[in-house]
């Protein structure tokens, strides 16, 4: 039996299907830009484990820290002070708007502390306020709460009774939004690039105008900056971009560069946590943390979120100049970028590419999401252009 075909096998036999039928590939390791396969095949990857990769394969830095880390410790447990979560956390706040951090393990885990921080924050008033407003087609993880919040029914329906109150009202529409706000309404929560979903902007002006309401309201606002944080979108968080300010936000895929952590931020006065309200095991471990601060070190010492911001200008802009018919929008911040089709062809388009060796993600069936590493070159940028250049003139006698 060829490796792939035993991973696959015991894949089928032994683990919980959630993915239904999965890309029929394995990597074994990766270089930079590059992952290989069972069969020694490269893959250009534009994909990055879904945003998460932010420094690529191998790299130096990470790999050194991993190694240093794993010789000394890997775990102890918040009941004692940990340095590497307290230089995290001062290295977060002193770059970001927040005033402190909490650290867990995941996007969801991240965004199900938003939700009881906010929840906390007005049962500390004496004042409780049930109701949250979300978007329409967003995606916050997959716990209980963060499906709840989640506006899209596929994901919700086994698991009724849902969490309660979440609304979901639609992107970019402010009277819509206007309309489900009351006295109840604890907060909103935002991606700002909504990605699960194809890579839609949050329109500028909608924002600022949501953010006015949540003054004169005395409402939260919570950014899920899960994928959109940590340089992706050419600044360290993506609402730099917009100049607003959330109260609340959430970190989590690329923060640790492939090891797992999640961070709920905030600003003072929304800290409402008190001792014994929250907590996690895993979470703030001294070698998540150190590799948290080994990639943001990478990314603010090193130039990756100005690449991010450049190369990332420089692939809309060569995606824009493909002249096909096939090819409907390009949109997109930095290095989070969605390339819309015309037809239904997402996926075809994708497995082409693939035989091509280049990763890229799909979104239904009309959606490439392109979520490269951030250390990515005009290089590689190039090859990508004219590998889908040539896959869609296939596809264009073909159809
Ligand atoms: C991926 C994602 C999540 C969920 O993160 P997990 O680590 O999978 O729990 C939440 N919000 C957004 C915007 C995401 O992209």
């Amino acid at each position: 039996m060829k490796p792939l075909q035993e991973i696959m096998h015991n894949d089928e036999t032994y683990y919980m299907n959630t993915f239904g039928k999965r890309n029929p590939v394995a990597f074994t390791h990766g270089e930079g830009m590059k992952l290989f396969d069972t069969e020694g095949k490269p893959y250009l990857d534009f994909f990055a484990g879904i945003a998460v990769n932010s420094l690529g394969y191998h790299h130096p830095a990470l790999t050194k820290t991993i190694q240093q880390q794993a010789q000394k410790v890997l775990h102890t447990s918040s009941v004692f002070y940990i340095e590497q979560q307290a230089r995290l956390a001062k290295l977060l706040v002193t770059n970001s708007c927040a005033d402190r951090v909490f650290f867990c393990n995941s996007g969801a885990e991240a965004n199900e502390g938003a939700i009881k921080l906010a929840r906390k924050y007005f049962w500390n008033k004496g004042e409780p306020r049930p109701e949250f407003i979300t978007l329409q087609s967003s995606f916050h993880g997959r716990t209980l709460a963060t499906v709840s919040a989640t506006g899209q029914e596929k994901y919700q329906k086994p698991y009724a009774p849902l969490v309660e109150k979440f609304i979901h009202v639609p992107i970019n529409d402010i009277e819509a939004f206007r309309a489900q706000v009351t006295e109840k309404t604890a907060a909103v929560m935002l991606e700002l690039i909504q990605g699960e979903s194809g890579v839609h902007p949050i329109d500028p002006a909608y924002l600022a105008e949501v953010r006015n309401i949540c003054d004169e309201k005395g409402i939260l606002l919570i950014f899920d900056e899960v994928q959109t944080g940590v340089g992706r979108t050419g600044k360290l968080f993506c609402y730099e971009n917009y100049g607003v300010e959330p109260d609340i936000f959430t970190l989590a895929k690329g923060l640790g560069g492939g090891v797992p952590i999640g961070a709920l931020l905030a600003k003072e006065p929304f800290c409402a946590f008190e001792p014994g309200d929250h907590g996690t095991t895993f979470g703030g471990n001294p070698l998540s943390c150190a590799c948290g601060i080994c990639v943001i070190q990478e990314l603010l010492e090193h130039g990756l979120i100005e690449n991010a911001e450049r190369t990332g200008a420089y692939f809309q802009a060569a995606l824009k100049n493909i002249s096909s018919p096939l090819i409907a929008e390009v949109r997109g911040m930095g290095l989070m970028i969605g390339v819309e089709m015309t037809a239904g062809i997402g996926k075809t388009v994708q497995k082409l590419l693939q035989e091509k060796g280049i990763l890229a993600g799909a979104v239904g069936d009309k959606i490439l999401r392109l979520v490269p590493p951030l250390i990515i070159t005009e290089k590689e940028v190039d090859i990508f252009v004219t590998n889908l250049t040539a896959v869609l003139a296939e596809l264009e006698k073909g159809v």
